[in-house]
C-alpha cells in the first residue's frame, strides 16, 4: 500500500539532469531531524514543450535514490493528467493528480445532484467543525450550488481514479484530486462538500490541491492577504481532519500546494499551521529548479554566462509565445524587461543578483525571473548543448538546486 508520508515535496526537473542535487536537500533536511520525502513531479504540458518522457523521470529519480543511498520513500507524479493524457505515465509513476479544474462548472445530471444533496443532510444547516471557531451556516441552495459547480468534476476524478486502478492495480499509487487551475479560490466549507463528494466517489484520495486565496505566480512570490491565507489554510486544515473522520477518507489525507515554489511571505503560515494541528502537507514545486540551473550557469561563468545570455536573449525575443500558456500565472511587466544587448554585457555577479530570489537585494529583477521561468523551451531547443553545459558546470548549478531547495523552501516550511 503507497502511503504518503506526512511531510512530502514535489521536484520538478525539467532536464531530468538534478535528481541528486534535489534529493540531497531531503538529506540535510534529514540531517537536520524531519523526514521530507521527494516526489519528482512533471506535467504532461511541461513534457510536451521540452519533447521528454515520463520514463526518463523515473530514470534520473531511481540512480540519484541509487546514489545518494535514500531509503526513505520517493514517488513520481503524473501532474495534472487526465484520461486523455494518462497513458504514457502508467508504467513509470506511481502517484497521480487528477486535474479536472475543466469539468469545474460543467453540470452534473440534476439527479445526481440532487441524490448527493438528500445524502448529505449534515451539511445543511449549522454545520460546526472541530478547530473553526465559528460554524458555517449553509442552506440547500447553496449545497445544489456547491454540488452544480463541483461534483461533474468529482465524477470525472472517479473515471480517471477506476481506470488507474484497472491498469495499475488498488493501493499501488497515491491519488491526489488538484482544482488550482481554475478561477475562483475553493472556501473551507466548499472543500468540506467537494470531499464529501469525493469520498461517495470512492476515491481514497492522499492530497487534494485547492485553489487558495491569493495570486500563486511562477518563481515569485505569493501576492494577496497573507492573514486571510493563513487563516483559510488552518481551515482547511479542519476541514479535512473533520472529512476524514466523517466520510472515511485515508488518514493521511493534506493538502498539496501547488505553484509552492518561492511562496516565501506565506512559509511561516503553513508552518504554523501544520505544526499546530499535527496535519501533514505537500509542497510542489517545479520550474523553482530549472531557474536555479541558469543561476548555477551564470554564476560559473565562462560558456555556463554564455548560455545564460543566449537564453535569456532568445526568450526576450519569442515572450509571447513563451507567455500564452502560462498567462493566469505571471505578471511580467515589460518596461522592466533588459534588452538583450544590455543583458550581454553583465558580468556573472549582475545576472545572478537579477535573477536569484532574494528580495532584499535591490538588483532582483522578479520581470525577468518570470520571463526566465517560462523560457525553458529555449534550452530544450539548444538540446545537447544545454546539457553539456549543465554537465560541465555541475558543481556551480547542482550547489544552486540544493541550497534553493533546503534553505529557501524546506527550511521555511518544514522545520521553521
Ligand atoms: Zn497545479
Amino acid at each position: 500500500m503507497k502511503q504518503l508520508p506526512r511531510f512530502s515535496i514535489g521536484v520538478g526537473d525539467r532536464f531530468a539532469h538534478q535528481a541528486k542535487a534535489q534529493l540531497a536537500a531531503c538529506i540535510q533536511a534529514k540531517n537536520a531531524g524531519i523526514e521530507v520525502v521527494p516526489v519528482w513531479n512533471k506535467s504532461n504540458r511541461e513534457h510536451n514543450i521540452i519533447g521528454s518522457d515520463p520514463s526518463q523521470t523515473r530514470k534520473a529519480a531511481d540512480a540519484a535514490v541509487k546514489e545518494l543511498g535514500w531509503n526513505a520513500p520517493f514517488y513520481l507524479d503524473a501532474d495534472h493528467i487526465n484520461l486523455s493524457t494518462v497513458e504514457r505515465f502508467l508504467a513509470p509513476c506511481d502517484f497521480f493528480t487528477l486535474d479536472v479544474a475543466e469539468m469545474i462548472g460543467k453540470p452534473a445530471d440534476a439527479a445526481d445532484v440532487k441524490a448527493f444533496v438528500g445524502r448529505h443532510p449534515e451539511l445543511i444547516g449549522k454545520v460546526a467543525i472541530p478547530g473553526i471557531t465559528e460554524p458555517f451556516h449553509t442552506d440547500e441552495a447553496f449545497v445544489t450550488a456547491v454540488a452544480n459547480k463541483f461534483l461533474a468534476a468529482v465524477q470525472d476524478a472517479g473515471r480517471i481514479y477506476r481506470f488507474l486502478v484497472e491498469k495499475k492495480g488498488d493501493g499501488n499509487f497515491v491519488p491526489e484530486v488538484s482544482m488550482d487551475e481554475t478561477d475562483s479560490p475553493q472556501t473551507p466549507v466548499e472543500l468540506l462538500i467537494i470531499l464529501a463528494a469525493i469520498a461517495d466517489e470512492k476515491i481514497p484520495i492522499q492530497t487534494i490541491a485547492p485553489k487558495f486565496t491569493g495570486r500563486f505566480n511562477k518563481g515569485v512570490d505569493y501576492v494577496g492577504d497573507v492573514a486571510q491565507f493563513a487563516r483559510e489554510f488552518r481551515e482547511d486544515i479542519a476541514a479535512i481532519a473533520f472529512a476524514v473522520q466523517k466520510y472515511g477518507l485515508p488518514v493521511n489525507l493534506k493538502l498539496s500546494v501547488h505553484s509552492g515554489s518561492d511562496k516565501f511571505s506565506i512559509y511561516k503560515s503553513i508552518h504554523d499551521a501544520v505544526t499546530g494541528s499535527g496535519a501533514g502537507v505537500h509542497l510542489k514545486t517545479a520550474g523553482t529548479t530549472w531557474l536555479e540551473e541558469i543561476i548555477g550557469l551564470a554564476e560559473a561563468g565562462g560558456n555556463g554566462l554564455e548560455i545564460a545570455k543566449e537564453v535569456y536573449r532568445e526568450a526576450y525575443g519569442h515572450r509571447e509565445e513563451l507567455c500564452a500558456p502560462y498567462a493566469t500565472v505571471i505578471d511580467i511587466d515589460p518596461a522592466k524587461l533588459p534588452t538583450p544587448e544590455a543583458v550581454d554585457s553583465w558580468t556573472s555577479e549582475q545576472f545572478v543578483s537579477a535573477l536569484r530570489h532574494d528580495q532584499s537585494n535591490p538588483a532582483y529583477n522578479p520581470s525577468l525571473r518570470q520571463l526566465l521561468h517560462v523560457g525553458f523551451k529555449v534550452a530544450a531547443k539548444m538540446g545537447d548543448r544545454y546539457l553539456k553545459a549543465l554537465e560541465s558546470n555541475e558543481e556551480s548549478v547542482a550547489r544552486n538546486v540544493t541550497t534553493n531547495l533546503f534553505d529557501r523552501h524546506i527550511r521555511p516550511v518544514f522545520l521553521g
